[in-house]
């Protein structure tokens, strides 16, 4: 996401080309469920098909005597989380659809979906938030989390962002964690922040939301992630123009994980085992939060 004047900039300035990531969620195909394999595959079901995986630890053969208890699952399992991976690569050549006006809450209106920004290299942030959101999927649902995706590809369009918010709503998500990147071009501009709906519309996006930012803050930086030195205040950023925060009814985060821009964090972003790195400590939060 960007500050307000750099977001009205980009939407003057560009809307068919790489714009800042400036629209949290986005996308035009129905909102569908993740699988548990691993990929790109494009596996689309109802989001009220949620699947998992690894529901059943992984065992001995029973004991021979039967007064061995199994070990109380995690407090994680069961839970439905609602990961939203920013943008979709279908979003730059469909503009019509991408820049046609949704409900954003608070009586707002925005652009269904922005096309997200880009390293200088041309890394794209829909690829960076489509690969960590498939790392985090993969990791919560070997923890038998219930994992819902808002989109199940990274070649489609949309879904704008009130249709991303309405997967966490109608899953009634214990979490909803949107996976961004930054296009700052400030110089130096760099590190993560995460942002929350504020003030809150709801008792779901008060307490609980600030609580989940919280926590993703302090994951990502335990994990060794530096907080943004030009958004929000020690990695946090309360917001009141997100529309996929605005529009939630459960508790809703968006972190956006780096600057594309700058030449640093790029490397990182660009690398398997920086997105890894992302992936492994957003994941770690997540189960925190829901332990
Ligand atoms: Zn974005």
């Amino acid at each position: 996401m960007t500050t307000l004047p750099r977001r009205a900039l980009a939407a003057v300035a560009v809307l068919a080309s790489l714009a800042a990531c400036g629209n949290p969620q986005a996308s035009t195909t129905s909102p569908s469920t993740t699988t548990t394999s691993s990929s790109s595959a494009a596996n689309v079901a109802e989001p009220s098909l949620v699947q998992t995986l690894g529901q059943t630890p992984p065992s001995a053969p029973p004991p021979p005597s039967s007064s061995v208890a199994a070990p109380p699952p995690a407090s994680a399992a069961g839970k439905v989380v609602v990961i939203d991976p920013g943008h979709n690569g279908g979003n730059a050549s469909h503009p019509a659809e991408i820049n046609k006006q949704v409900p954003a809450g608070r009586g707002q209106t925005k652009p269904c979906n922005t096309t997200g920004t880009a390293t200088n290299a041309g890394y794209t942030e829909h690829e960076f938030t489509w690969d960590v959101s498939v790392r985090v999927r993969d990791a919560l649902v070997a923890k038998g989390v219930k994992v819902v995706m808002t989109r199940s590809n990274d070649t489609g369009v949309g879904p704008c962002v009130n249709e991303r918010a309405d997967v966490g709503n109608k899953a009634n998500a214990a979490a909803v964690v949107s996976i961004h990147a930054d296009g700052s071009t400030s110089p130096g501009a760099h590190g993560f922040h995460v942002a929350y709906s504020s003030p809150p519309l709801n008792a779901a996006q008060g307490e609980p939301s600030a609580k989940l930012a919280k926590v993703l803050r302090d994951g990502l930086q335990a994990a060794g992630f530096a907080t943004s030195t030009y958004i929000g205040s020690q990695g946090l950023s309360p917001r009141n123009d997100l529309g996929g925060l605005n529009l939630s009814t459960r508790p809703a985060v968006l972190v956006e994980c780096g600057n594309m821009r700058n030449a640093a964090e790029a490397a990182v972003l660009s690398s398997a085992a920086g997105r890894q790195k992302y992936a492994d400590a957003i994941t770690q939060a997540i189960l925190s939060y829901l332990g």
